[in-house]
């Protein structure tokens, strides 16, 4: 799930409703192409108190809930180091990203291979098989 300003208080009913159907699920934040995204969920109160709920939720199911309790403390933050549209910490290297012509794509999964294409927002990124890396110990270093 892809936690946003509009879903982010359906959280604990989606896992209570998912729970025993599905395998596994994992949390990550909608990260911005843009300054004024109104998807986004700001870093402050309501995100951390969004990823406690998370951390709470992990530990209640930790075979369930795939993010690590390390991840979701990132999620709090910037976690990608990034300066405006600049990876720096994010190991966006990690992960092999091609798009439908086989051409790969920049700066990671969400981006483009068209070197004019918009590019997300590292220092407000939100994604999680990044941020898991990070908090497993990989950095762009
Ligand atoms: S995952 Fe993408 S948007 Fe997020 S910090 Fe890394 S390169 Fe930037």
């Amino acid at each position: 799930m892809t936690i946003n300003s509009l879903n982010y208080k359906t959280i604990e009913d989606l896992v209570s409703e998912w729970k025993g159907v599905i395998n596994k699920i994992g949390f990550q934040f909608h990260t911005p192409f843009g300054d004024n995204d109104r998807l986004r969920l700001p870093y402050g109160k309501i995100r951390n108190q969004v990823v406690d709920t998370l951390i709470q939720l992990q530990r209640k199911y930790p075979d369930f809930i795939m993010n690590t309790q390390r991840q979701l403390e990132l999620m709090k933050g910037s976690w990608g180091g990034g300066v405006s549209n600049t990876p720096i910490d994010c190991p966006f290297w990690a992960i092999l990203l091609l798009d439908h012509k086989g051409q790969t794509k920049h700066p990671c999964c969400i981006g483009s291979s068209d070197p004019n294409a918009i590019k997300p927002i590292c220092e407000k990124c939100g994604i999680g098989c990044y941020s898991i890396l990070v908090a497993q110990g990989f950095k762009n270093e």
